[in-house]
């Protein structure tokens, strides 16, 4: 009997090393299939399921609403960060919640006697300027008129009332109508905008032509049932998060991240009882954890996923200062192995630094993976660019570095009652990446390029040949690691992404 080259991720990530992604390889598989036919659909949670495996994390140099469109419309999900008033991080959730829609169910709404600033400052805060116009400025009234930019674009004197520049003579669709006939009156309609009305011919919602155009462009896209994007957004375990969940609630999130550096307390343990009692529709990621003791408590909890990492980041600190943590490979393995047999799909957070560790996170049994550095420097990141010697570069720093903590973001590390800070974390700088609408398409090829050359063809499969010991590993020498990178040229041209 033959027996089957390489190992099995058991026989590997179950000695007494813990390793990194970087310290072992993937054997390649039977390729009968292209890059094409990779889909890389996965569980966020227990019930929502995503077209691509990427999360951004919840830190203030990554992920507001700008990441966080940018990721749903390329099918992950943002996580808005917590350094932030509970106003704030609603206001980024909304933005989000209000970027596509099938039926927009609560649009802003104006009376005739408005003037048209009153649409420009609507324009400035939300980026839309197709107004209904009903005879008291209220949803469920009587329809009137329609205010859109080609209206009052060139209209010098912004002070004149909605009345005298509105249509009037509007096309509209019944209450009840479904979402797809509205689609093709729009479609044929050649108008902007479809006012929905009821017998009366109160105004009950709005449709926009642009979302048709956004769907068609976005086919990926992690959407609601009501046709909006999906958004997370993390929350600590402490009393004051109760009033934070209440407001997130409101403004219709779908995933909240309990965001603490170890996850296994008291504390998260009742936080997440809480929300799965009382907000039962939201789904719940607990963590962080990177043992199996500690899945164990979050999912008897009611945790809907689990975070993997401590330690791993990029620019984290706790592994040296804290002598706690786990190397990130083994700690995907043995959670996910655990936590997949229960039905919870976890998420490997941090240490990744390039499409192979998001592939190699996924097959050690990861749904998706979390990313703060990989995003930090594209143009959908909060903060400006700067330059260093000539290079452009955006701040990226740890939400347990002195910086951050000062900013508000002590809750993470338990270290809010103390007088000395200890910090978990640093601050520093990344390179610019551009526009993130370029480096999702990347990053999404890349790593379908990946599964072919591992003979696989979505990560259920994947999943499968990891369980069953069909898919076959090996650790890398030192030697191994420097030969599989670039190596003995003289010079040569990083490639933009990698
Ligand atoms: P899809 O076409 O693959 O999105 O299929 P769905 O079952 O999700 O959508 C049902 C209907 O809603 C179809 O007519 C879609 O074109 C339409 N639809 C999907 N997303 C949106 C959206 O964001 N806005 C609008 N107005 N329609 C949408
Ligand atoms: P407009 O023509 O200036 O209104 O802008 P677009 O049609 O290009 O964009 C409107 C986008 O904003 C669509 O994706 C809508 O779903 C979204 N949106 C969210 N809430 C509202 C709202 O209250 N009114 C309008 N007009 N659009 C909204
Ligand atoms: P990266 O993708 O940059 O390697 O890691 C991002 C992850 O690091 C985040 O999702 C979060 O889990 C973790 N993280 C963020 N800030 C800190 C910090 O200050 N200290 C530690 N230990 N981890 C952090």
């Amino acid at each position: 009997m033959t027996s089957r080259d390489g190992f099995s991720a058991e026989e590997i990530f179950t000695q007494t090393t813990g390793y990194a992604y970087n310290d072992f390889i993937i054997l390649p598989g039977y390729i009968d299939f292209t890059p094409d036919d990779v889909i890389l659909e996965t569980n966020l949670t227990r019930n929502i399921k995503i077209k691509t495996p990427f999360i951004s994390s919840p830190m203030d140099t990554v992920t507001e609403a700008e990441m966080a469109i940018g990721l749903a419309l390329w099918g992950g999900i943002g996580i808005i960060h917590y350094n932030n008033t509970i106003e704030q991080q609603v206001e980024e959730v909304l933005k989000v919640k209000r970027y596509e829609n099938g039926f927009i169910n609560n649009p802003i709404v104006l009376s005739p006697q408005h003037k048209i600033r009153d649409i420009d400052m609507i324009k400035a805060k939300y980026n839309f300027s197709g107004i209904p116009i009903t005879v008291d400025g209220k949803l469920n009234s009587k329809l009137v008129g329609i205010v859109t930019n080609r209206d009052i674009d060139f209209e010098r004197d912004r002070n004149k009332a909605l009345a005298e520049v509105m249509t009037t003579d509007l096309l509209t669709a019944p209450e009840g109508i479904s979402l797809s006939d509205a689609n093709k009156i729009l479609k044929t309609s050649k108008k902007g905008k479809l006012p929905i009305v009821d017998k009366e011919g109160r105004l009950v919602a709005l449709m926009s032509r642009s979302d048709l155009l956004k769907n068609r462009e976005y086919p990926l896209a992690s959407k609601d049932e009501k046709k909006q994007l999906r958004v997370g957004a993390a929350i600590s375990t402490k009393e004051e998060s109760k009033e934070r969940l209440a407001a997130l609630y409101e403004a219709g999130v779908d995933v909240v991240v309990i965001d603490s550096a170890q996850g296994n307390s008291l504390y998260q343990v009742e936080m997440i009882k809480y929300i799965k009692s009382k907000y039962p529709s939201i789904e719940v990621i607990a963590g962080n954890v990177v043992t199996v003791e500690q899945c164990q408590n979050l999912i008897k909890a009611g945790a809907d996923a689990l975070r993997i990492g401590m330690g791993p980041g990029s620019i984290c600190t706790t592994q040296t200062t804290m002598a706690v943590g786990r190397p990130q490979a083994t700690a995907v393995y043995r959670t996910a192995k655990y936590a997949n047999k229960e039905g919870i799909p976890v998420i490997a957070d941090g240490g990744i630094a390039n499409i192979g560790h998001i592939s190699k996170a996924l097959a050690l049994g990861a749904s998706t993976a979390m990313m703060g550095s990989m995003f930090a420097g594209t143009h959908e990141a909060p903060g400006e660019y700067f330059y260093e010697n000539g290079v452009r570069l955006k701040r990226y720093r740890g939400m347990g570095s002195i910086e951050a903590m000062e900013a508000g973001g002590t809750n993470r590390y338990f270290a809010e009652d103390s007088p000395i800070i200890v910090a978990q974390g640093v601050s520093g700088a990344v390179v610019d990446k551009g526009s993130l609408h370029d480096y999702l398409p990347y990053l999404i090829q890349g790593l379908k390029h990946s599964f072919q050359d591992m003979g696989i063809k979505n990560i259920p499969q994947l999943h499968k040949a990891l369980y069953s010991g069909q898919l076959r590993f090996e650790i890398r020498s030192q030697m191994a690691q420097r030969e599989g990178h670039v190596h003995d040229m003289y010079s040569y041209k990083e490639p933009k992404y990698m």
